[in-house]
């Protein structure tokens, strides 16, 4: 079933394979399935091809094969360690797309999937969350297909200037040259879905990308039958014009639905991942052919729909208008009123005043709903407990949690996926969910895994070192002062880490709450070095000036050499981050942590957490495996903001730093390293997308949520 444009990659990786050196063509097919990007060893064969050009293009090894010097690669397929390699690394994956899998898939809808750094459509972690989903499913061969939309220009580029300010830049990336495929009918034509957009027959025809054994089909309406408005609806993810986004999410629901059924996919479970695809049961419900309630419990029986924040922007409403006018003639393709359908999201149904909201209308059509962390299930159940006339209280409201998980073979360090696979025994990755297998890690000698730390602090060192000579070039700063970035920092200090979005309420700008604490911290013998990232969403100034604070301290002693504000967060930033850090730092202002992600990517690398109990942490924090600040949701923020800038410079300066500088003879912090197990043997099992999936397989066999 899933076989919808399986030909189109085989014949793309075909023509790759045609113009390369005969013992080098299985390459070709290797780089149309992203698969490799988890398998150990086949980074290094496209790095080996060219190093600049590979990371010029963004580690996307279509390129780099298509356009490396010839000698390049003649001079590789004449070298026998490394046809061998290639060829075991293309068997791997030929043998895991060649495994059956069994029944109708999953469909698992997104606005935006993070599969790697080359395919550019994605933000931040929702992206990240279903990119793992992705992987997992592929790992156990489950059926599954992922669907959203082919972003010409993807998400912002950021740059900061020298005053601290951020600026947005968009690059075209044209599917020609990605591992991505247009899927083709019979006749070699472009498979193309209509969709009414408000009152425009919108067309998309449909790219696919192979995570793995799994297809993940993206829409893109930028074809020539479009109008020039049309063509732009899929131009950049979370566009800043809110009608182009509401065209986006009809698109990305409706079209998307209708693009599997194109493709002859009839799926047993629609999987809404955020608000952003609440349309596609309407769709499921049209196709029935039913009367409008019977089609919408029986679009509702195969749906599951996973709400994600409790921010405002993150659960975006429309008037009443705004919708009918985006979905057109579909009310009536229901055979239903326009006020019927309106009423699915609102909470009073007969209030023409009422905002629809998608969020609402996500919860309305699902048969089950769940929250990403059993906190933010509980605060979901408070948000959206006016849905359920019936529930009399917070507890009766049927939205579950199930708590995220990331994908370990793509956020593990490969020093320490080597280390554990020594230690906990070949294949120990399809074991991770169960809390036995991470019990050897206490047998694991110290000196080992601190070697590993070590070498992957180093790593990630000797890369900011040269990224911070970049940014500061590209700033305008003096050319001495971007030179000396590559004598700063230093690949043994404490080294903590904080990236994510430049969100208000994540609080990047408690760090710098007390300037004079956080100076203290960057000088003597047991300082620290501090690397940040993230991005301000365009149209967020409170973001952007947060960033900016950072920047007013430039000048002031020991920044320069211990502190970096890394630009232009993406995939592979964080991945280098989270490997390398010796302390992951998350500061939600509790209860807005819906879950958080990284934190879990850090503990994998023996990265230790220092957060705010919100989110993830809570569940996980056990007094042993990090440190945590108490979460006092609800308190005055400047207090909060106070109380838990001051807990993170004590946690810091009275017990992370004496801890990490405590070295015995052999220079081993023992007590720091004894934390380090506690994460990994008590994070490793619980925070990955093994225990995810089943929470999810269960939830779906489970009873009804309403
Ligand atoms: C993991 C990840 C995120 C999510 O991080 P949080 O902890 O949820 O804030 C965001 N962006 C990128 C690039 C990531 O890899």
């Amino acid at each position: 079933m899933t076989d919808a444009g399986a030909s189109d990659i085989t014949r793309a990786a075909e023509r790759l394979a045609a113009r390369l050196p005969p013992a080098l063509a299985p390459l070709a097919r290797v780089a149309y399935d992203y698969g490799w990007t988890w398998r150990s060893g086949a980074t290094e064969l496209f790095r080996a091809i060219d190093p600049h050009r590979f990371a010029q293009a963004a580690d996307n090894p279509v390129r780099v094969l298509l356009e490396a010097d010839p000698r390049a690669l003649e001079r590789l397929a004449a070298d026998p360690s490394f046809v061998e390699r290639a060829r075991a690394v293309a068997a791997t994956l030929q043998e895991d797309r060649a495994r059956p899998a069994a029944g109708s898939p999953v469909a698992f809808l997104c606005t935006e999937f993070a599969i790697h750094r080359s395919l550019p459509v994605y933000s931040g972690g929702l992206a990240v969350l279903a990119g793992d989903i992705l992987k997992e499913a592929s790992d156990r061969a489950l059926p599954f297909v992922g669907v959203g939309l082919f972003y010409r220009q993807g998400y912002f580029r950021q740059r900061v200037d020298h005053a601290g300010w951020q600026h947005e830049y968009w690059v075209d990336e044209p599917g020609d040259r990605l591992p991505v495929a247009l899927v083709t009918d019979g006749e070699g034509a472009p498979v193309t879905v209509t969709t009414s957009i408000y009152g425009s027959d919108v067309r998309a025809r449909i790219w696919r990308a192979d995570v793995g054994r799994v297809p993940l089909f993206l829409l893109d309406a930028d074809v020539p039958q479009n109008t020039l408005v049309d063509r732009w609806i899929t131009s950049r993810l979370y566009i800043g014009d809110r009608r182009i986004r509401l065209a986006q999410y009809v698109l990305a629901g409706i079209g998307g639905v209708r693009a599997l059924h194109a493709l002859g996919i009839e799926p047993v479970v629609w999987h809404l991942n955020e608000g952003h695809v609440a349309f596609a049961p309407l769709e499921v419900a049209r196709a029935t052919g039913l009367g409008f309630a019977e089609a919408i419990a029986a679009a509702r029986d195969h749906t599951m729909f996973t709400t994600h924040t409790p921010i405002a922007a993150g659960n975006e409403a429309y008037t009443g208008a705004e919708i009918a006018e985006a979905i057109g003639p579909l009310p009536e393709q229901l055979g239903a009123d326009v006020k019927d359908v309106l009423a699915l999201g609102r909470a009073r149904p007969g209030d023409d005043h009422e905002p629809f909201g998608l969020t609402p209308l996500g919860i309305r059509l699902a048969r089950t709903t769940n929250g990403v962390s059993a906190i933010h299930g509980r605060v979901a159940r408070a948000m959206w407990r006016h849905l359920f006339g019936d529930a009399r209280d917070d507890d009766e409201v049927p939205i579950a949690s199930v708590t995220n998980g990331v994908h370990l073979p793509t956020w593990m360090g490969a020093p320490m996926r080597a280390l554990l696979t020594r230690h906990l025994g070949e294949g120990w990755e399809a074991r991770a969910a169960d809390p036995r297998t991470w019990d050897a890690v206490e047998a694991i000698p110290d000196e080992e895994l601190w070697a590993v730390r070590n070498e992957q602090r180093a790593r990630l060192i000797a890369s900011a070192r040269e990224r911070a000579v970049g940014d500061r070039l590209a700033r305008g700063e003096p050319i001495p002062y971007a030179q000396a970035a590559l004598r700063s920092f230093d690949p043994d200090a404490l080294t903590v880490g904080f990236a994510r979005r430049a969100a208000g309420y994540k609080r990047l700008y408690l760090f710098t709450h007390d300037a004079a604490r956080l100076l203290s911290l960057l000088e003597g013998p047991r300082s620290l070095q501090l690397l940040l990232a993230g991005k301000a969403h365009p149209q967020d100034d409170e973001g952007k000036r947060m960033v900016q604070r950072v920047f007013e301290l430039k000048w002031a002693p020991h920044v320069s050499d211990r502190v970096a504000f890394l630009e232009d967060y993406d995939l592979a930033l964080a991945s280098h981050l989270v490997s390398g850090c010796d302390v992951w730092v998350n500061l939600p202002r509790p209860p807005l942590e819906a879950s958080g992600t990284s934190g879990m990517k850090a503990a994998l690398n023996g990265c230790l957490n220092l957060s705010v109990a919100d989110g993830w942490w809570a569940e996980a924090y056990d007094g042993t495996n990090g440190w945590s600040i108490e979460a006092r949701p609800g308190t005055d923020p400047t207090a909060q903001d106070a109380h838990d800038a001051a807990a993170l410079y004590d946690l810091l300066e009275h017990e992370v730093a004496p801890l990490f500088y405590d070295r015995d003879a052999a220079g081993v912090p023992r007590a720091f390293v004894r934390r380090i197990k506690s994460s990994l043997r008590t994070i490793g099992p619980r925070f990955n997308a093994t225990r995810m999936l089943d929470d999810y397989a269960a939830l779906r066999s489970g009873p009804a949520g309403r």
